[in-house]
This record gives C-alpha cells, sequence and structure tokens, in this order.
C-alpha cells in the first residue's frame, strides 16, 4: 500500500515539476515576467552569491552555497538578456545621489530593471571558476572579503566542520558540545546531511571555548585532508591581485569583517575592530573600498551606528528588493542556491517571496527528490 502511495506521489511529484516548468516557459514567451519586471522596474535586485564550482554535488554543498558552474552559465545568460546588471558601486552612488530610476531611464534610454551581483566569503573559486565567466560575460560583481581569514590563510571554521563530516569515510563520529555528548550517524547519504545540519546548529549555539573544542575533536576524528581546496579555503592576497589584474573594473571589492563573527554578539570595541581593521587591511593591501556585509546577515543597532562611521553602505541575508529611498545600511538580498536549479531562480526575481522564500525552497525541493528518486 504504502509503495502505491509512494509511487502516486513520484508520478504527482513529476507532473507537477512537468507543470511548473512548462508554466516557465509559457510565462516567459507570453511576456508574463517582462509584465513582473515591469510593474517592479523601480525595484532593484541584490543578488547573493558565494562561490561557483565544478564539485557542486559533493554531501558538504547540502546547503546549495556553491553553484553549480553551467547553472551560473544559465543564470548569466538569462540575466543579461532580461536585466541591466549594473555594478555595485554604480547603485549606490544613484541611490546616494537620488538618480531615480526614471532619469536613469530617461538618460540610457533602457528599459530593463536593474540588478547587481554581490558574492560573499572570497573563496579562491571566485578566481578559478567564477572569473573567467565574468570575463567573457563582461558583467560587473562585487566580491566582499573576511580579510583576518585571508591574512592568516586560515579556512573559516564552519567550512571546516562541513567538509570533513560531508567527506569523512568514518560511518559515526562522536564530540562533546559543552557537558552534552552529540553522536553523529554517517552511515547513509540522508543522516550524513542530517548530521551536517545538526552538528552546525549545535555548534553555533554553544561558547566560543567550547565551539573550538568541539571543532578540533571533529577535525581529529574525521580524519581528511581539507588544505588546497578551491571551494573552502578563501583567496591568497596574490590570488586576488591576479584576480583583480584579471577583471580590471569588472571586480570591485567589500569587506565581510576581519574574522566572520556574528557581530550582534560581540562587544563594541571588537565591533569597531572588525570593521574598521578589516576596511584598513584591504585598503592597504588590494584596493580602497567602502563597502560592508554583515556576516550571517546578522546586525543591532551598534553594528549600523559603528558601519556608518566606516562604510558608505552595507549588505544584509534579508530577503527582498530594494526600492527607491532604502536604508543603504539595510540592503535586502536574494540568496542564489544551487539546490533552487533554475526554475526558482527565475521565480525569485519577478516574485518577492519574502519570508515564504524557505517554504517555496522545501516544497520545490522535497518535489524534485521525488522526482530523482
Ligand atoms: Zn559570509
Amino acid at each position: 500500500m504504502s509503495k502505491m502511495l509512494k509511487e502516486t506521489a513520484r508520478v504527482m511529484g513529476r507532473t507537477a515539476v512537468g507543470c511548473a516548468k512548462m508554466a516557465s516557459v509559457v510565462f516567459d514567451a507570453v511576456g508574463v515576467y517582462s509584465l513582473f519586471r515591469f510593474f517592479k522596474r523601480n525595484q532593484t535586485i541584490i543578488l547573493m552569491y558565494h562561490g561557483i564550482t565544478e564539485t557542486a554535488s559533493v554531501p558538504d554543498n547540502f546547503d546549495g552555497r556553491q553553484v553549480d558552474a553551467t547553472l551560473f552559465e544559465h543564470q548569466i545568460e538569462y540575466l543579461k538578456k532580461n536585466y541591466d546588471i549594473i555594478s555595485f558601486d554604480e547603485y549606490v552612488n544613484n541611490e546616494q545621489r537620488g538618480i531615480l530610476k526614471e532619469d536613469r531611464l530617461n538618460t540610457h534610454n533602457r528599459v530593463k530593471r536593474q540588478l547587481t551581483i554581490t558574492f560573499d566569503d572570497g573563496y579562491a573559486n571566485n578566481l578559478y571558476v567564477l572569473a573567467p565567466i565574468i570575463k567573457k560575460n563582461n558583467i560587473p560583481i562585487i566580491i566582499y572579503l573576511p580579510a583576518g581569514l585571508i591574512d592568516n590563510n586560515e579556512i573559516y571554521w564552519s567550512n571546516k566542520v562541513s567538509f570533513c563530516i560531508g567527506r569523512t569515510e568514518r560511518k559515526r563520529i562522536e564530540f562533546m558540545a559543552g557537558a552534552k555528548r552529540i553522536v553523529l550517524d554517517l552511515s547513509n547519504p540522508k543522516s550524513r546531511i542530517s548530521a551536517l545540519i545538526t552538528a552546525k546548529k549545535t555548534l553555533f549555539n554553544i561558547s566560543e571555548t567550547d565551539r573550538k573544542k568541539a571543532i578540533f575533536e571533529i577535525i581529529s576524528s574525521c580524519d581528511v585532508d581539507f588544505r588546497d581546496n578551491i571551494d573552502l579555503r578563501p583567496m591568497s592576497w596574490e590570488e586576488l591581485k591576479k584576480l583583480k589584474k584579471q577583471l580590471g573594473d569588472l571586480v570591485s571589492f567589500g569587506s565581510h569583517t576581519l574574522t566572520h563573527p556574528l557581530l550582534s554578539k560581540i562587544s563594541d570595541a571588537e565591533i569597531i575592530k572588525e570593521l574598521s581593521e578589516s576596511r584598513k587591511m584591504i585598503s592597504k593591501k588590494l584596493v580602497k573600498t567602502d563597502h560592508l556585509s554583515y556576516p550571517f546577515g546578522d546586525y543591532d543597532s551598534r553594528v549600523i551606528t559603528t558601519a556608518k562611521r566606516f562604510y558608505s553602505s552595507a549588505v544584509t541575508t534579508s530577503y527582498g528588493y530594494n526600492g527607491q529611498g532604502v536604508d543603504i545600511f539595510r540592503l535586502k538580498r536574494i540568496p542564489v542556491s544551487n539546490n533552487n536549479g533554475m526554475f526558482l531562480f527565475m521565480l525569485s526575481l519577478f516574485l518577492d517571496l519574502g519570508r515564504y522564500s524557505e517554504f517555496f525552497i522545501r516544497v520545490y525541493n522535497r518535489i524534485k527528490l521525488l522526482f530523482h528518486d
């Protein structure tokens, strides 16, 4: 009976995905997307990417943060056709000077909705996989750098943990989260994904001292080599200079703090250090920067006040578009995940899914799983 139900669900899933894809093509053909773009023409889209990779389907990319290179090329092709892709600097300058979209339209005789592309964390794949695609397509991007991690040639702890749990050959690992023993079952792909989610959630919610001990325990028991992985480590200053030389004006840089902390959880003095030192370091070693990206999109009023002292804009991870006169220190973005494929990517460009985005993504991926089962 349950087999029959499963089969029915699978057929329904296939039909739903098929219908959605068909609807998407029809919408595009009859101009529904253009109509939405027209109504939202004064609202700028800021896309949030992390990395572009040639190995997207590894367990540690369960959250889809690294987008498959072929999918990215399709996305860029679609964006170039339908949007006016401008640099982040141009967008902020226009906002600051109060240049209305209508004025811009009159000046440039452009009718397309404007969009700008951002990358967080400065992964090394930005140089080796992303840069050639950017150059080929001649589009501008901004990359936000965790300056202190680059300076120390350090992989961010959360990525190290994902890599270890995602790639280890062990079938089970254990670690202490404070006084609590956590056991992770890695015996099959499904339980490995649950283990990745549990481990990350646990580590984010314990003290820094306990976290350090737990990370040490996890890494020592996983027995994997994560050193020279371009989807994991940030670029070095040398690589960043190479990237800048390769892309010229197509790339600009922003700060993603020094050590990628949760800014609202640290002291005033630490906030000042994270925001001012990172700006200084990037300006000294690479190029002057005026833009900030809050790690994890986390900020409070103290963070905003400090950001205003050192920067001229800041992006969050809040989902949404940015209308005229937006708060330039609370810019919203549309995250791009490898898990969304082309359909949800296009949907997110014309329909502000807002707080329902997670729900849509979950439902879509459930249906997709049925389809591929
Ligand atoms: Zn980040």
